[in-house]
């Protein structure tokens, strides 16, 4: 039996389903699952993802038997509509459209009204009883096909459309302003001139067979799986260039034939801000993308189309309930109305921000819709777009004054909420190279309205703006799920991309000039609007706002609570301050995973540098004893704000050479300061200058030469902990020794804390518990893991020198080359931000097994930046840690992602 390529759907049944999203695309699958569920779809047929990827395997060229099987299934589709393809009195017409497993919106192609040529246009002219109708239908047939399969283009990105062109010439040769204006005529010339100018540009004619039409535009979104848009989407959102696009050929249905027809997309609820009930946009006689493509201002499903369509809007109001009752989750739906009756296009569970992804979750499962667990998984609330509701938003006093100011320049529709204040950009391009030359740039990215051409810049920008477009525009659906503060469709905007320059309300703002947008309000003010901490925020942190008064903070505590419930792995903080501490503890933190000591030597930094210039250890010595009492200081604050949960603390880690002035008028003051001679501390800086200082005299070889300063530190340590244990606090402090690669350097350091525990338990008459453990941050404590946990109580990951050491990378140097490796598939992520699992990983997991084999049981931690990112923590959950340690505004997203790599540990 030959392999199945093509799978048919219509007439209540289809040959797929749902499930089939990697044989069928996202769309077809859909399209399959709402044929059987008994929706109102068009006849169709898909072309399975197996074909494109024999398609580049073989030089562009199809399976022998794909020819017959789609004659079969067209053969259906034509039993099925009632009308044949090609026919030259009542014509079938189909798209064929593109659809890959993830859905890529607006990346890849899709060509409407195919099987239209001279003579079946008279057809569908009489058939219809509407030569407009028919000719408009004509008209964009060969101007998307001219595109998408003949490759008549703009030349440059800034190059207008050659189509728009002729267009918008007719259009104002005719005085009208839409295109649904032109007369039969105007359409009759416009088809003459775009086929003109394909033939001038390419030498082609436009052909006319049906069927070479159908495998025209088959070939041509194949093709556009590679084109350029839709690798840098893939990159983005890292979906493989290996799972290849389905083809979609479905019957046409036309929202361009009269008054009584329209053209919308959807979303079952609001997927800026999750409230309940459909929001979307619809046009009037009109066809396909009209809508997202801002060429008429669409209206609003929720506010005019009961009321224009009274009939339809009912039946997309049952057909919106039984879609998210099947799917159990909010849709994303594309429809058509012909006649007053709606047909289906597409369907997929919707984009959504972090706001809505909260809001819609807890109100599904308040619905009964789904569980808890349910909930919470990732498809659903990917955990890095918790970080949205702890962003700043405006403060409602700043934007009090600014309007009072008369600096409210106009509303838009609010498309992704939260604050953006930044400078104009008018071009993508533009947004792209100044972030290249700055990331902290500040950039609000203003257009007219956005293209997927746009999205490298959209992702550099931090607030969108467009002047047309609904809420289901390119720009709001890619700024929901980018997570990127958006207002759209800010009419009264006049931009000028010539010029540079947006004029509104009678004043005109330059590019560079700043301007606020609050994606809650759609609200637009010219220069910046304060702002304020967001409703989490300050409930959880700021106390000015209690949790009842908040509905937001309501359900993001319900969805940890549900987190917490799942999750096996504890959640740490990164925090060397009582106040950060404090706040860590606010966002759920089960204790302290690092604490940095050297930051508490910058705050007494001469005392410091005394010490490191002390010429003999008396003198050190001397020094050490000034440092000491800071030192009891911040870790008593420490451990008390901690109240009983654990701290790990590291001992002095960074190169000493860090901390000495390197000019000479500050080594003259420092000399002045601490009266030793300029010309000594010259030569000292000199003395401990080196040429690798990640690789050099570091971390745990500081303490080891310089025992006396670990002996300082745990004296503080441990001084602390004993007068708070007097005070009646419990105190659990854990000993991290930096950078071990022996175990001897271990034990040698070791030695040194435990005495001094011994000594302060002596002098204060009291004792605590305690733990000396180590950071595992070089390849070599992982390979001899058995060794080192022989002696250490703990390991803590120290993921940042570990991928520095492992890959032979620095941290500090790779700018250069990382976004290069990345854009050239050389590195799948950034192995600084993602654990690098393969390598890095390996090592890890090498170092847990060994580790485990040398004390059963042992406690393991990571404490490296990686531990708030949520494919880290998921890595980290699978090899068996105990904890994730990360800054005090991960810990939210750290939580989530731990009960989800728990859940999907339970599948
Ligand atoms: P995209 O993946 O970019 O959304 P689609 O394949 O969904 O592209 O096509 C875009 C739009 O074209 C659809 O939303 C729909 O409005 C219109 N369209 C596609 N196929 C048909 C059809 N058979 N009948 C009517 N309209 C269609
Ligand atoms: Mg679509
Ligand atoms: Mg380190």
């Amino acid at each position: 039996m030959s392999t199945k390529y093509v799978y048919f759907f219509g007439a209540g049944k289809a040959d797929g389903n749902a499930k089939m999203k990697n044989e069928l695309g996202g769309k077809g699958a859909n399209l399959a699952e709402m044929t059987n569920i008994g929706l109102p779809v068009p006849a169709g047929f898909t072309i399975s993802t197996e074909v494109c990827t024999y398609y580049y395997a073989h030089e562009k060229t199809y399976p022998p038997e794909l020819e017959a099987q789609v004659d079969a299934a067209m053969a259906q589709v034509e039993k099925a509509m009632g009308k044949k393809f090609g026919d030259t009195t009542d014509p079938l017409l189909v798209s064929c459209r593109s659809g890959a497993r993830e859905s890529m919106p607006g990346m890849m192609d899709t060509v409407l009204n195919i099987g239209l040529n001279d003579v079946t246009v008279e057809a569908l002219t009489k058939a219809s009883g509407n030569e407009r109708f028919a000719w408009d239908s004509y008209r964009r047939f060969v101007q998307m096909y001219g595109d998408v399969v003949m490759g008549l283009k703009p030349e440059k990105k800034t190059d207008i459309d050659p189509f728009e062109d002729l267009l918008e010439k007719k259009k104002h040769a005719a005085g009208v302003h839409f295109d649904n204006e032109l007369s039969v005529a105007q359409l009759k010339e416009l088809v003459a001139e775009f086929k003109a100018a394909i033939k001038a540009k390419t030498g082609l004619d436009f052909p006319t067979d049906p069927k070479k039409q159908v495998w025209g535009a088959v070939g041509a979104v194949f093709s556009s799986w590679m084109n350029d848009r839709a690798i840098v989407y893939r990159r983005t959102y890292g979906i493989p260039h290996e799972w290849g696009t389905a083809v979609n050929v479905q019957a046409m249905v036309f929202g361009n034939l009269g008054d009584d027809c329209a053209t919308g997309v959807a979303l079952t609820r609001d997927g800026a801000l999750g409230t309940p009930g459909y929001c979307g946009d619809y046009l009037i006689n009109a066809q396909g993308e009209d809508v997202v493509a801002g060429i008429r201002t669409p209206l609003r499903i929720e506010e005019t189309l009961a009321k224009d369509m009274p009939k339809a809007f009912e039946e997309l109001d049952s057909i919106g309930k039984i879609l998210e009752g099947h799917y159990k989750d909010v849709q994303d739906i594309e429809f058509t109305v012909e006649k007053g009756k709606v047909w289906m296009l597409q369907t997929r569970n919707a984009k959504r921000t972090g706001f809505a992804a909260v809001r819609i979750a807890v109100d599904l499962v308040e619905e009964g819709k789904i569980t808890d667990k349910e909930a919470i998984s990732p498809k659903r609330i990917p955990a890095d777009d918790l970080n949205q509701l702890l962003q700043p938003v405006f403060d409602l006093a700043g934007k009090k004054a600014a309007q009072a100011g008369g600096k409210l320049l106009t509303k838009g529709i609010n498309a992704g909420p939260g604050a953006a204040f930044g400078q104009i950009v008018f071009h993508a391009d533009d947004a792209e190279a100044i972030f290249l030359k700055n990331p902290k740039a500040e950039l609000v990215l203003v257009r007219r309205e956005t293209t997927p051409e746009d999205l490298r810049g959209m992702k550099v920008a931090k607030g969108i703006l467009t002047a047309f477009g609904g809420a289901s525009s390119h720009a709001a659906l890619v700024s929901r799920q980018m997570g990127k503060v958006c207002v759209v469709g800010a009419s009264e905007l006049n931009i000028d991309y010539e010029k540079a320059t947006v004029t509104v309300g009678g004043k005109t703002l330059k590019e560079g000039d700043f301007i606020s947008i609050d994606g809650f309000t759609g609200e637009v003010f010219e220069g910046k609007v304060d702002t304020k901490p967001s409703e989490v925020i300050q409930v959880l942190i700021s106390k000015t706002m209690k949790p009842e008064e908040s509905e937001t903070y309501q359900r993001f505590a319900k969805l940890m609570s549900w987190a917490d419930k799942y999750r096996t792995l504890k959640v740490r903080t990164n925090a060397d301050e009582p106040k950060q501490a404090t706040q860590a503890v606010s966002f759920g933190a089960e204790g302290i995973g690092l604490c940095r000591t050297e930051h508490m030597f910058f705050d007494h930094v001469d005392e410091f540098r005394e010490m490191i210039l002390a010429g003999d250890l008396p003198s050190r010595e001397k020094a050490l004893a000034k440092l000491l009492p800071f030192q009891r200081e911040d870790f008593y604050g420490l451990f008390k704000a901690m109240n009983g949960l654990p701290v790990t603390i590291r001992l002095l880690d960074p190169p000493l050479h860090e901390f000495l002035p390197h000019d000479h008028a500050s080594q003259a003051d420092l000399a002045a300061k601490i009266g030793i001679p300029a010309d000594y501390i010259a030569r000292r800086v000199h003395e401990l200058h080196e040429s690798n200082p990640m690789l050099g005299h570091r971390g745990c070889r500081l303490g080891i030469v310089y025992p006396e300063i670990t002996a300082m530190q745990a004296r503080a340590i441990f001084e602390a902990a004993c007068k708070l244990k007097k005070e009646g606090l419990t105190v659990i402090p854990e000993v991290m020794i930096p950078l071990v690669g022996y175990v001897a350097e271990f034990k040698n350091q070791e030695k040194v804390v435990r005495e001094q525990a011994e000594k302060v338990f002596a002098e204060t008459g009291e004792s605590v518990e305690y733990l000396v453990g180590t950071m595992v941050e070089v390849p070599r404590a992982c390979a001899t893991a058995d060794q080192i946990a022989g002696a250490a109580e703990f390991f803590s990951f120290g993921t940042n020198d570990l991928t520095q050491t492992t890959l032979g990378i620095s941290r500090d140097d790779y700018g250069g080359f990382i976004n290069h490796y990345k854009e050239n598939d050389i590195v799948p992520n950034d192995p600084f931000q993602m654990i690098d699992q393969a390598g890095v990983g390996t090592l890890m997991k090498m170092g847990v097994e060994k580790g485990r084999s040398g004390r059963p049981g042992l406690k393991i931690g990571i404490c490296g930046e990686h531990g708030g990112e949520p494919s880290s923590v998921v890595f980290c959950h699978k090899i068996g840690l105990d904890y994730v340690s990360c800054s005090p505004f991960r810990v939210p997203i750290a939580r989530l992602a731990a009960a989800q790599a728990a859940l999907a540990d339970a599948k």
